[in-house]
């Protein structure tokens, strides 16, 4: 047997994630690889950390990359400050929220659920009412930019009024960090995690994640310890507090940090409001040429999310089809529904490096080419 080199095709990836990556990130993965613990690769994993504070805008301590991708970062958020006393208040309206409900159940803490509309915000008043209810609630989680629905929750209201009523929050920013406005300190975020595949355009497989210092406080003062050796965070503290000695946890992915690093680099260069407001450009574009080809909308226009537009499949147009020549015939690849609207949506994402009029251009004519 003699199997060769995978050498992928040149994609345009304008699906949920991951999104195109910006080359000089490609790049700067190929670097000489150096030990994990090599002081030359510490520096750069100090600048890691103060360009996610930046991007997450907070000055948490314990900001840092989980060597797993954002699903990780989740899971990681609900093992450290749970314990199954607890009662979390779940805002699901999407595939997400409800793995989030997963992540609470199998601790063994309760979850109330607050069922949403999919294809619409979360509802604050519906938070208000379920906090007022069940005072034993000490958590309250929700996704801010559901990929699976389109839909940008207030993440800022959402999380005031959980403080109102003394919760920690623990916020989804998978796809919102970079894309829209995301105020971790601000708006009372305390435990926050994303994925690097998104609208920071680098590689998959890397989360990054920040704790408030309540937060910090409560992992640290734990009784029983986290049931998951990897995700303990009071162990991985140590490898990426700056703090003292640093102390093995794990072998960092190095060349992956590198493609972090320079991701967020050319997010600071950009500015972080700068990003948001071409997410915001980028996807008036695409809508104003959707609707002119018939394509509808899901989610109301004051709920959208700019990154990722799901759209209605237009009547009588098979589904499959579309993004089989989208890909074979223009190496573009938009994405299927997902959960509830699975075979009723396309979700055409226009996240960090994606989100370019020359994308745009052409997603709207391989569009129209293609549909009947
Ligand atoms: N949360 C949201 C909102 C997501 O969109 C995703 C992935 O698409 C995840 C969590 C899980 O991230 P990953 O696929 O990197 O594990």
């Amino acid at each position: 047997m003699s199997i060769s080199s995978f050498f992928p095709p040149q994609r345009t990836l304008m699906g949920p994630g991951p999104s195109d990556v910006n080359p000089r990130v490609l790049s700067a993965l190929a670097r000489p690889t150096v030990g994990h613990l090599d002081p030359t690769f510490i520096g750069m994993m100090d600048e890691v950390k103060t360009l996610i504070q930046y991007a997450f805008q907070t000055n948490n301590t314990y900001t840092m990359a989980i060597s797993a991708p954002g699903s990780a970062g989740m899971e990681a958020c609900f093992v450290n400050l749970l314990t199954p006393n607890d009662t979390v208040v779940v805002c699901k309206n999407g595939v997400f929220g409800a793995r989030m409900v997963e992540n609470v159940t199998r601790i063994g803490a309760k979850a109330i659920v607050i069922e949403g509309e999919w294809g619409r915000a979360v509802n604050p008043q519906q938070l208000e009412d379920t906090l007022k209810q069940n005072p034993q609630a000490s958590v309250v989680a929700f996704v801010h930019a559901e990929t699976s629905t389109g839909a940008l929750s207030d993440a800022q209201a959402l999380c005031s009024i959980a403080k109102q009523y003394d919760c920690l929050t623990i916020v989804d920013a998978v796809t919102s960090l970079a894309g829209v406005e995301l105020r971790v300190d601000d708006w009372g975020i305390d435990a926050v995690y994303s994925g690097s595949q998104k609208c920071l355009s680098c590689v998959p497989g890397l989360s990054p994640i920040s704790f408030s210092e309540q937060a910090a406080e409560l992992i640290k003062k734990r009784n029983a310890p986290v049931q998951s050796w990897f995700l303990d965070q009071s162990l991985v503290m140590d490898y990426w507090s700056g703090q003292g000695k640093r102390s093995y946890h794990h072998t960092a992915p190095v060349n992956s940090l590198y493609a972090l690093h320079e991701s967020l680099v050319i997010l600071q260069n950009e500015g972080l409001e700068q990003s948001w407001q071409r997410h915001r450009t980028m996807h008036n574009k695409l809508a104003g040429g959707l609707e002119q080809l018939g394509i509808n909308f899901i989610v109301p226009k004051e709920e959208r999310l700019p990154q990722l537009n799901a759209v209605y499949i237009p009547e009588g147009v098979d589904d499959a089809a579309v993004r089989h020549t989208l890909l074979n015939d223009y190496n573009l690849e938009i994405g299927a529904g997902l959960g509830a609207f699975a075979g009723k949506a396309w979700r055409i994402g226009l996240m960090g490096y994606a989100a370019r009029n020359e994308n745009v251009t052409l997603c709207l004519a391989a569009l129209k080419n293609t549909l009947p």
